[in-house]
């Protein structure tokens, strides 16, 4: 049992973080800089929350299981539930050319359940479901500033300034958690304390979100609540989801050197929405109405700090969520990888009696390492020679070829499963799966082969 832990930011990160400390920890402190508002409302700490966020079924489940009952809360405050075996009833997911099988139904769609509120309101649940743990307490209002090191080898504490008053104090801690997201100054902090700076990896991409918020009148007249999109032969990306109480987020995901004028009004983003889209939703998506001014938010790519690579880490300080590892968010994994950082922390907490930051950082190693691979952008890729370029083309054309064998519900099923991270990559190579990948290319073939004998035949 640890007497004192603290978890620096409030996000999804630092409240999940929390969680997971609460049963081993006599008092949890989580400290945030921004005042906190008691509703499902914007803030300024979290400038990606006007745009659309949309978790991984694994997300949802490894959320529910550091604090259960979330689901229902969302649910109750008015969170859609996508649930359906046919996967194409409610949801509209489109991968370039690639045409999923939507309409067999699917073997276990509880695994593939997702949920659909707006950002500020999946986190405002979990604050008031965290806020409400008995030794948890939440003090917002107040920066960061230095780490304690008041022993050789461990943080000890932390300093923190409160913002109206500007007074500054020290709380002591056998655990401290960083959970402040992309802004995170522990690399900085650590090394004014005479440690090296961890290795930081990072890509590129230059990406740009532009989201508005809409009223659809005739959201009826459409079965779908999430469509992502990306077009074929496109770098952009489309979204439209619907959140509570009928708002709907359109987003428009796109990279800052496209040469197109930036969106700006409601006409500009409708004028976007067309062309990802499906046609039925056009006459609904026309009389949409705003609540909100196109929000724009630019991001240079994605950063992971090494600290598995470090020499020396010092006992008493972990690192995680964006903090620890940034991604594309065209991909929304963040949260399930915030939550899956939360659940290791738990693992260990729970396994031995004080956390090694080392076999910490190795788990979230092995966790981070394959989706951190799956974000590089093309041509950003660490091919070492030959053999690396080899297996990923190989690789690269055998995904195509799953992907074209998707209108087969068991690939399209797995397929999702996957990018959902309900399984492994690897359950993908499965003889069963192989197997019916092989026969969809042989039934394209065979009537093409056919037709060739005919007309050898007839010459
Ligand atoms: C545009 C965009 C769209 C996204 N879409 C998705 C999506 O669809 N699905 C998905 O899973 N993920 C998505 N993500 C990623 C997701 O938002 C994050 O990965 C996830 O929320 C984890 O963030 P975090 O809690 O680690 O950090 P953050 O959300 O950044 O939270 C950090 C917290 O720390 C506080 N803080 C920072 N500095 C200090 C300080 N000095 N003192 C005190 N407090 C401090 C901040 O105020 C904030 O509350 C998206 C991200 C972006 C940018």
């Amino acid at each position: 049992m640890t007497d004192h832990s603290v978890v620096l930011g409030a996000g999804i990160a630092g409240l999940l973080a929390a969680a997971a400390l609460a049963d081993t920890s006599r008092v949890v402190t989580v400290v945030e800089r921004d005042r906190l508002p008691d509703n499902p409302s914007q803030r300024r700490g979290i400038p990606q929350g006007p745009h659309l966020h949309s978790l991984l079924s694994r997300g949802w489940h490894t959320i529910e299981e550091l604090v259960p009952g979330l689901i229902d809360d969302v649910v109750a405050a008015g969170g859609h539930v996508l649930d359906d075996a046919r996967l194409g009833a409610r949801m509209h997911i489109q991968n370039g050319p690639y045409a999923f099988n939507r309409t067999d139904p699917v073997a276990d769609p509880a695994a593939l359940a997702t949920y659909l509120v707006t950002r500020p309101l999946l986190e405002w649940a979990l604050r008031h479901r965290v806020a409400a743990l008995p030794n948890v307490i939440i003090k917002d209002g107040h920066d960061i500033g230095e780490l304690v090191s008041g022993k050789p080898g461990r943080i000890t504490g932390v300093t923190i300034n409160d913002r109206r008053t500007g007074a500054m104090k020290t709380l002591d801690a056998d655990l401290v958690i960083d959970a402040t997201g992309r802004a995170t100054r522990t690399p900085r902090l650590l090394e004014t304390l005479g440690y090296d700076r961890a290795p930081r990896q990072s890509f590129t991409v230059r990406g740009v979100y532009y989201s508005q918020q809409l009223a659809i009148p005739d959201q009826d007249s459409f079965p779908e609540r999430l469509v992502l999109v990306v077009p074929p032969g496109s770098a952009g990306r489309g979204g439209l989801a619907a959140g509570e109480h009928g708002t709907w987020t359109l987003t428009i995901a796109t990279h800052a050197d496209e040469r197109s004028a930036p969106p700006t009004t409601l006409a500009d983003m409708l004028a976007l929405a067309v062309k990802f889209a499906p046609s039925h939703i056009h006459p609904a998506l026309r009389r949409a109405v705003p609540l909100s001014d196109v929000e724009v938010y630019r991001y240079p790519g994605g950063t992971w700090h090494r600290y598995d690579r470090c020499a020396r880490n010092p006992d008493g300080l972990l690192v995680i969520g964006d903090a620890l590892c940034c991604l594309d968010p065209i991909h929304g994994q963040g949260i399930t990888m915030a939550a899956r950082h939360a659940q290791t922390l738990r693992t260990h907490l729970r396994e031995r009696k004080g956390v090694d930051p080392q076999r910490f950082y190795q788990s979230l190693t092995r966790m981070i390492a394959p989706v951190w691979a799956s974000n590089q952008p093309p041509g950003q890729t660490s091919d070492r020679g030959v053999k690396d370029k080899v297996r990923r083309r190989a690789f690269q054309w055998s995904l195509r070829k799953m992907l074209e064998a998707a209108d087969d519900i068991v690939v399209t099923e797995r397929l999702v499963r996957i990018v959902n991270m309900v399984d492994p990559p690897q359950r993908l190579l499965e003889p069963r799966i192989l197997a019916r990948v092989a026969a969809y290319h042989l039934r394209k073939a065979l009537p093409l082969s056919a037709s060739c004998l005919r007309t050898k035949a007839h010459s």
